[in-house]
């Protein structure tokens, strides 16, 4: 069996561990892809740094601190510490020194003239992941935000990561750019593994800044509509909120409510072509909601009208607590997949 799915940072990473584990403990045997947003790529101190490549290299390798949720486990920070010394901006950038001899390598074979695909490759040996690692694009792309200028009337651009990281996503945003994107060729593989997949997963990882960035892609969207491979994604927004991060920001920005139900009807049903030519199009086949147990909220509403607009939706616990528990997710989806396979 072939699992092909698009994610971004700690959702898709987590998401994918417990599929993983699903697989291994059912005796499923199945080559797992996975594609990887480079939207939030940044270059500092001459380092080239992938955050969300390196999420899911490092959670499914064994070597991600479970605390932040990103970076390794057992990291310090003193270079990050002796650079603020030098006061070397940006002094808000997360370096870690275990994660910089990461960046240093896949900086070094960057401009050595490898591909970032190859490059994440050379990592992956290591890290031994047990998915194959794909970056979204080897083109360099960057997501950018649009926010209001100091003077009125006037706007700036900054990086995403700045917004997110210094400004704690508390800059009201007017619009995600992915600077590079319409030009950007999806990476060897990308195209490939969406159409020869058996099933493909949206993990629920943020649906604006992460697989919005994706679907960005030239060619991604149009392979996602054609594959012969059932599309089934799993919400981020538990009880009208993200579970972990600011993705509310994020889908304000773009106009969608933060409801598991709104973030359904943005990626939209695969269904009814469209003329030839036409951009857009949904993607989903199935989707999964929260179904709240004790005090969480539960989003099972969601399931009537979304399943009548063309997304079959079933309600199951969607929080990633643990392993096991993000395990019994990753099954739901492989079960809603097989019961929507054209
Ligand atoms: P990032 O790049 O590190 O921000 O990670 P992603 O984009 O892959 O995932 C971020 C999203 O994961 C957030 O929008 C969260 O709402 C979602 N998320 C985190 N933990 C959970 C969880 O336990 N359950 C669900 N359903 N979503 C989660
Ligand atoms: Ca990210």
């Amino acid at each position: 069996m072939r699992i092909t799915l698009l994610a971004g940072g700690i959702g898709g990473a987590r998401f994918t561990r417990g599929l993983l584990h699903h697989l291994r403990t059912s005796g499923i045997d199945a080559d797992v892809a996975v594609i990887g947003n480079t939207g939030d790529d940044i270059r500092v101190f001459g380092l080239q740094v992938c955050p969300d490549l390196d999420s899911v290299m490092y959670t499914l390798g064994g070597g991600i601190s479970e605390e932040r949720g990103w970076g390794r486990e057992d990291e310090t920070f003193v270079v990050k510490g002796e650079l603020a010394n030098y006061g070397v901006e940006p002094t808000w950038f997360g370096l870690g020194d275990r994660d910089t001899a990461t960046h240093l390598v896949r900086t070094q074979m960057l401009d050595a003239g490898y591909p970032l695909s190859a490059v994440t490759e050379a990592l992956c040996a290591r890290w031994q992941p047990g998915v194959r690692l794909i970056p979204m694009t080897d083109d360099r792309v960057e997501t950018h935000v649009v926010v209001d200028g100091e003077e009125t009337g006037t706007r700036r651009a900054l990086h995403f990561q700045e917004w997110w990281i210094r400004y704690r996503a508390s800059l009201p945003a007017l619009a995600f750019v992915l600077v590079g994107g319409d030009t950007a060729k999806p990476a060897p593989g990308v195209l490939e593994v969406i159409a020869e997949a058996d099933v493909v997963l949206l993990p629920p990882s943020n649906p604006v800044v992460s697989i919005g960035m994706v679907l960005q892609v030239p060619g991604v969207r149009e392979a996602l509509r054609s594959t012969a491979a059932p599309v089934v994604g799993v919400s981020p927004i538990v009880g009208g909120a993200p579970v972990r991060g600011m993705a509310d920001a994020c889908l304000a920005a773009i106009g969608v409510d933060t409801t598991a139900e709104a973030v359904a009807r943005h990626y939209g049903p695969r269904v009814a072509a469209l003329p030839a030519g036409a951009d857009g199009g949904g993607i989903l086949d199935g989707w999964l909601v929260h179904d709240g147990t004790g005090s969480m909220a539960s989003d099972a509403s969601a399931v009537d009208p979304l399943t009548a607009l063309g997304i079959p939706t079933r309600a199951v616990p969607l929080l990633m607590t643990d392993v096991e528990a993000t395990a019994a997710i990753a099954a739901q989806a492989l079960a809603l997949a097989e019961d929507v396979r054209r």
